[in-house]
């Protein structure tokens, strides 16, 4: 019996694995008991029948029986477990002890009766399920009730009224066992039902708000292009910040409902590691300077540029982890440590570290966090705001890439998180700048003025690598005393945001001295922050966080060619005007809503582009027969007929080299959705609300293909 309960729960994979673990552990143990218990009873009935055990001794005996009598019992008000063949054991066990207590002369054949007896049910209580085996013990007891009637009347009245209790007592335990298993497949087909329904209902809602949500962000975008008063220019900032945080709440609960229904796939891609690390730190270093806060980011050596894995997931994790850290300090620095061990033939472990120097989070709640909704306490939201998914978002994706997360944090003095992943490492075509020596700048000496450490190390450690001769100064009137000290300075390299002395003053007390044909300066300024004298005073500006790629090549641009004037950074703008005329396309705009139509025509005209309209799929197709286009964006919820149908009859009616590219643009963002979309004959996919440079990307692509 306990063989069949084990089995039934075995059948049910996913009901609740405690459940099922707590039961199969109660079964093992009670079936060990029955056949303690069984042995027990035999050795009692052999021994009572042949006369040989005192009654002392066979008491001893009943004691531990009496024991398991009481556990059964306990166990069957707790978990309403009972099994058939228990109770017939504990039918024998009664009846051996009524035999012995009356002292009937009879105990040698009611021995014999009760092996006879035990054998048959406990083997058909082990194969047959539940209520037949009840009925197998029932038909057996009653034949040996009959044979043995004229013999042993009054002790088998009382033995078979026994054995029909506590059969009754284990039939209807085993009928409620199955009743509960019955009730838990009903819950589970239910949960999954409340789960599909959720995960779409998500999928609609994040539809719904995305729609309007595009019409904000857009048009929000396009104002700020246009001449405004402060004031107005202050509200769309309010505007700006406020659709951007509801934009990522959205992201964050579909990430999350994705990642519970198991809907989330990774990607297994070749990817530039270092490029996703400093776009993830990108994304935060204006915010960090605006709070002026240093961020770093430190890649040991021998981190390579290359690896295969989930480009878009890691940079989520990053940007997550530095996204808190930039947003819980209000004082330091913010610093990304990324380090990797051979883990495998093939892979290597690398961890990622986010250490910073912010308020710190209590021990007890450190591992709390990594659940959802979580936050160190309520005040903690409303000054921050947030919605305490990021966490549990990045540990799952982090386990889910096959790494580990943790925390450490002292209170009041910062926090680090550091996850780990393994990926494969690819070789890659030029590493020249992250290991060799370079011959340009072997033997250069160069000083460091940078109050922060952490930056001022990573700093000293590029320019010992590429042989250069490096010294490090805290502050101003160091470097300044240095230089004094020992002409034998090529460059300098000097921070701007420095307490006392910044990196402008300080330039202008070295032009002073020494003129920039003899000492070309590098400032190394915070994003965003600009001013006049740097053209004059420096040779070359980097912004932090500070990239070694860049700085490598703006020193051997530097010292190849001394006469070069600053590196300039590119221009954004520039470049979106530069669009149109660099991948002419004609484009045809398929979409019904009026407010994304506006939204799409303007940012696709200050791209450079001049896109026709189409209201539904109708149009598309007859406005494709008029005139030849290359691109079309098509919207897929439009009436009449929608983005599907299209793109179906534009592969029927046009020969594929002749057709424009099909471009889905929609609100629907849930994984599979992409995959979905180019499945059925869409040539990409870009979601709502659109972003410039994903708009150009796509653009790009169609161009170019
Ligand atoms: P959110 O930032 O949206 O609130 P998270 O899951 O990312 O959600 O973080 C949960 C909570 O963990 C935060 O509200 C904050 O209380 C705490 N926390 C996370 N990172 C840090 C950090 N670097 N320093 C201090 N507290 C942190």
């Amino acid at each position: 019996m306990f063989l069949r309960q084990l089995n039934l729960f075995a059948k049910l994979p996913n009901v609740d694995s405690d459940i099922q673990r707590r039961a199969q552990n109660l079964n093992i143990l009670m079936a060990a008991i029955t056949l303690i218990a069984l042995l027990l009873s035999i050795v009692v009935a052999i021994f009572q029948g042949s006369g040989s055990l005192s009654k002392a001794t066979s008491l001893l005996i009943y004691i531990p029986i009496a024991v398991l009598l009481i556990f059964f019992v306990i166990n069957y008000i707790i978990n309403k477990l009972v099994s058939p063949s228990l109770a017939a054991i504990l039918f024998l066990v009664v009846l051996t002890a009524v035999c012995y207590l009356s002292d009937t002369p009879y105990a040698t054949t009611w021995g014999r009766n009760m092996i006879i007896m035990a054998i048959p049910i406990l083997v058909a209580s082990v194969i047959l399920p539940p209520a037949s085996s009840f009925i197998v013990a029932t038909i057996i007891n009653l034949l040996l009730a009959f044979v043995s009637i004229n013999q042993q009347l009054p002790i088998n009245v009382i033995g078979i009224l026994t054995y029909y209790t506590i059969a009754f007592i284990a039939w209807f335990s085993s009928r409620s066992l199955e009743h509960a298993i019955y009730d838990l497949r009903q819950a589970k087909e239910r949960a999954e039902l409340a789960a599909r329904a959720k995960t779409q209902f998500l999928a609609n809602m994040s539809h719904e708000i995305r729609t309007p949500l595009n019409g904000i962000i857009g048009m929000g975008s396009l104002l700020s292009d246009t001449t405004l008063t402060s004031e107005q220019h202050e509200f769309l900032q309010i505007i700006h910040k406020s659709s951007d945080n509801l934009l990522n709440i959205i992201n964050d609960i579909l990430d999350y409902a994705k990642i519970e229904t198991h809907k989330l796939t990774l990607e297994n891609a070749p990817f530039n590691l270092r490029q996703c690390v400093e776009e993830a730190v990108d994304f935060l270093a204006p915010t960090a300077a605006t709070k002026e806060l240093e961020l770093a980011m430190i890649f040991a050596p021998d981190v390579p540029s290359l690896a295969i894995g989930d480009v878009t997931r890691l940079r989520q994790v990053l940007v997550n982890l530095i996204g808190n850290a930039v947003k819980f300090t209000e004082l330091g620095e913010v610093i990304i440590t990324i380090t990797q061990k051979p883990m495998t033939d093939t892979q290597n472990l690398f961890t990622f570290t986010v250490r910073d120097t912010g308020i710190g989070i209590p021990s007890t709640d450190v591992d709390q966090l990594f659940e959802p909704f979580k936050q160190v306490d309520n005040s903690t939201t409303r000054r921050f705001g947030g919605t305490g998914l990021g966490l549990a978002i990045s540990r799952q994706l982090v386990e889910l890439m096959g790494g580990q997360i943790e925390l450490k944090s002292v209170m009041n003095e910062g926090s680090t998180f550091s996850f780990t992943i393994p990926l494969t490492e690819l070789p890659e075509q030029d590493s020249s700048y992250r290991t060799a020596v370079q011959p340009t700048l072997q033997g250069k000496r160069i000083l460091i003025v940078d109050d922060n450490a952490s930056s001022r190390d990573l700093l000293y450690q590029a320019c010992q690598l590429w042989g250069m001769e490096a010294e490090v100064a805290a502050n101003g009137p160091t470097a300044l005393t240095r230089l004094k000290q020992d002409h034998s300075f090529q460059a300098a390299i000097l921070d701007w945001d420095m307490p006392d002395m910044d990196g402008l003053v300080l330039a202008q007390h070295i032009r002073a001295e020494i003129d920039a044909q003899a000492m070309p300066l590098i400032l190394l300024s915070p994003l965003g922050k600009q001013a006049t004298e740097q053209t004059t005073l420096f040779t070359a500006r980097l912004t932090k966080p500070i990239k070694l790629v860049q700085l490598h090549q703006t020193l051997v641009a530097m010292f190849e060619h001394p006469q070069s004037s600053r590196i300039t950074q590119g221009e954004e703008s520039a470049f979106h005007k530069q669009m149109a005329k660099k991948y002419p396309l004609r484009i045809l705009l398929a979409e019904d809503n009026k407010i994304n139509q506006k939204v799409a025509l303007k940012i696709l005209s200050r791209l450079g582009y001049q896109a026709s309209v189409a209201e539904n799929g109708q149009q598309v197709l007859d406005a494709l027969q008029n005139s030849p286009y290359d691109v079309v964006l098509m919207d897929i919820h439009m009436p009449e007929m929608d983005g599907l149908e299209t793109a179906k009859r534009i592969h029927e009616q046009h020969a594929p080299s002749l057709r424009p590219r099909i471009v889905a643009v929609t609100a629907n963002a849930m994984a599979g959705d992409r995959e979905n979309y180019l499945a059925s004959g869409m040539d990409d996919y870009i979601s709502k609300p659109i972003k410039i440079p994903e708009l150009t990307a796509v653009l790009k692509r169609c161009a170019t293909k």
